[in-house]
């Protein structure tokens, strides 16, 4: 028998923050499992998923954690934070007050975890384009200034959602290596 244990090279813990109801929970459930659903339940219980990749010929484990509805309390704990080498900042484009809130969201962060986070605003429901109430620009304007990574996505079709996950994994690859 030979050994069909995968060896991992790096564990990356990524944590997803933003309101509820943005869609981290459906990121993170196409990026783990390629899948959506549109009655999704708030998260209950539910603490990380993780999906091994292969970076740099180098096996990568993102454990993804995901906030299990504290989101609604401000409840997030330190705890939630810690050790976390990546961030993925969360709004709704068609929620204008999501995004409007990102700038405390993001304040919370760098309150808590490394300074050497790399972090993801990510702005997703793509898919509702008609619904739009967060000019691309806007966004834009805001990662920058704050030094962020920045994409739209929709989880629902599967638009950005790997190629988030995979630049923040990525760049944190190329910092720690
Ligand atoms: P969370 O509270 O941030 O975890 O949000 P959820 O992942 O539970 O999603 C909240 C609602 O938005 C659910 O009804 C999802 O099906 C829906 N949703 C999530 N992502 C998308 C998306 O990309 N497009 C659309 N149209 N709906 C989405
Ligand atoms: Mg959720």
């Amino acid at each position: 028998y030979g050994d069909f244990n995968q060896k991992i090279d790096y564990v990356f813990k990524v944590v997803l923050i933003g309101d509820s109801a943005v869609g981290k929970s459906q990121l993170l459930a196409r990026f783990a499992r390629n899948e959506f659903s549109l009655d999704s339940k708030a998260t209950i219980g539910v603490e990380f998923q993780t999906k091994t990749l292969s970076i740099d010929n180098k096996t990568v484990k993102a454990q993804i954690w995901d906030t299990a509805g504290q989101e609604r309390y401000r409840a997030v704990t330190s705890a939630y934070y810690r050790g976390a080498v990546g961030a993925m900042l969360v709004y709704d484009m068609t929620k204008r007050q999501s995004f409007d809130h990102m700038a405390k969201w993001l304040e919370e962060l760098r309150g808590h975890a490394d300074k050497n986070i790399v972090i993801m605003l990510i702005g997703n429901k793509s898919d509702l384009g008609s619904l739009r109430a967060v000019p691309t620009e806007d966004a834009q304007e805001f990662a920058q200034r704050e030094n962020l990574f920045f994409m739209e996505t929709s989880a629902l079709e599967a638009t950005n959602v790997e190629t988030a996950f995979f630049t923040v994994l990525t760049e944190i690859y190329r910092i720690i290596s």
